[in-house]
């Protein structure tokens, strides 16, 4: 997932970063509400994690733009206020979810994964075409029931791709997907990671539609 995180406490910010990078995730880090209203309207996230007590701009204004502007991005409020009204008014100003500080990372991802799920409309916690079958909370993989093994970019792609068997993603779409601000893409990035993903999945495994980009197809296709 591409994740926003918006958070000005640098010892929280680097563990959770870390964390989540570790896991296969891109993360984009902020320190302040003005730099996450930018970046949330320059940059489409999967995900932002957004801490309510900012320098700049308060989290709830942020959240509130981003609302007001039909803006639906998933975002999942952690925050040290575990007032009661602070949860509700998060909760009605439009976050997804709410996370009190501190938390354990354990359910922060759980967090995630349902508020993914929900977001893509589904109820069942894999990702899965039949033939290829992505399982988010452990990231395993399987082609027809067999397991494979990717690295966390190729892994990054898949998940991207299987979110929506049938529909097409570009270069530009599967790039910002799976690379941070700060990562340097080389043009070929995505055909390299194509390849070595159809050399581990089978060559059907994903189609590429020319000039348009590539999708995996749906289940019985
Ligand atoms: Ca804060």
């Amino acid at each position: 997932m591409r994740i926003l995180l918006v958070e000005d406490d640098r010892m929280i910010g680097v563990d959770l970063s870390e964390a989540l990078r570790t896991d296969g995730h891109s993360v984009d880090w902020v320190t302040d509400g003005l730099a996450a209203e930018l970046a949330l309207q320059a940059t489409r996230f999967d995900l932002a994690l957004l801490d309510l007590g900012l320098p700049r701009k308060a989290g709830r204004e942020v959240l509130r733009a981003l609302r007001h502007r039909d803006d639906a991005t998933p975002v999942i409020v952690i925050t040290a206020r575990d007032a009661l009204e602070d949860r509700v008014e998060g909760l009605d100003l439009g976050a997804d979810d709410y996370l009190v500080k501190p938390f354990e990372l354990a359910e922060l991802k759980a967090r995630m994964r349902a508020v993914a799920r929900r977001h893509a409309g589904r109820a069942r916690p894999r990702l899965s075409n039949g033939t290829l079958t992505v399982d988010p909370a452990t990231r395993e993989v399987w082609v027809e029931g067999r397991e494979v093994t990717l690295s966390a970019k190729e892994y990054a792609v898949l998940y991207a791709l299987l979110e929506r068997p049938g529909a097409i993603l570009s270069r530009r779409q599967i790039e910002e997907r799976v690379y941070g601000w700060n990562e340097e893409v080389e043009s070929n990035a995505v055909d390299v990671l194509i390849h070595y993903l159809r050399r581990k999945l089978g060559a059907g495994a994903i189609k590429n539609v020319r000039g348009a980009g590539w999708m995996v197809p749906k289940s019985g296709a």
